[in-house]
């Protein structure tokens, strides 16, 4: 896509810091990193999220990601890592190519994903609701 600036990526318009790349993904280093070594794992065919995305190449995809994830591990090194993956302006999706952010983590080292304990009764009326056959 010509105004996707990680399609220019894979076409080596404009320059990344790459550590992976094969016949179906990139892997390069976010430029705005969460944690050291965040990384960013692309399929190169353009599709713009999660739901755009066919069966066959999140599968190919989320491949990349556990390499990458298990590369990532043993090299930087870290403890652990978190798989992100944003869909829409109000989740933060700031770039409308599907990306999974893999951040990787450090004990002791914290990072704010807030949670906050649930109503039960609120869950249980929203399983409800949302039970898939
Ligand atoms: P998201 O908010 O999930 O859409 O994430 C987009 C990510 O792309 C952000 O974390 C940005 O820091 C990152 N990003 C944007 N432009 C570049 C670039 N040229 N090279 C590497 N990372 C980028
Ligand atoms: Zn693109």
């Amino acid at each position: 896509m010509s105004d996707c600036i990680f399609c220019k990526i894979i076409a080596g318009e404009i320059p990344s810091f790459k550590i992976y790349e094969d016949d179906d993904i990139l892997a390069y280093l976010d430029i705005n990193p969460f944690t050291k070594g965040h990384t960013l794992v692309i399929p190169k065919a353009h599709s713009a999220n999660l739901l755009e995305t066919g069966d066959d190449r999140l599968a190919t995809v989320m491949a990349g990601v556990r390499k990458v994830a298990a590369h990532l591990k043993a090299a930087l090194p870290c403890d652990g890592f978190n798989i992100m993956q944003n869909n829409g302006a109000a989740a933060g999706q700031t770039v409308n190519h599907l990306h999974f952010h893999i951040i990787p983590r450090y004990r002791g080292e914290e990072l704010a994903f807030k949670a906050h304990p649930g109503d039960m009764a609120g869950l249980q009326a929203l399983c409800g609701r949302l039970r898939m056959a």
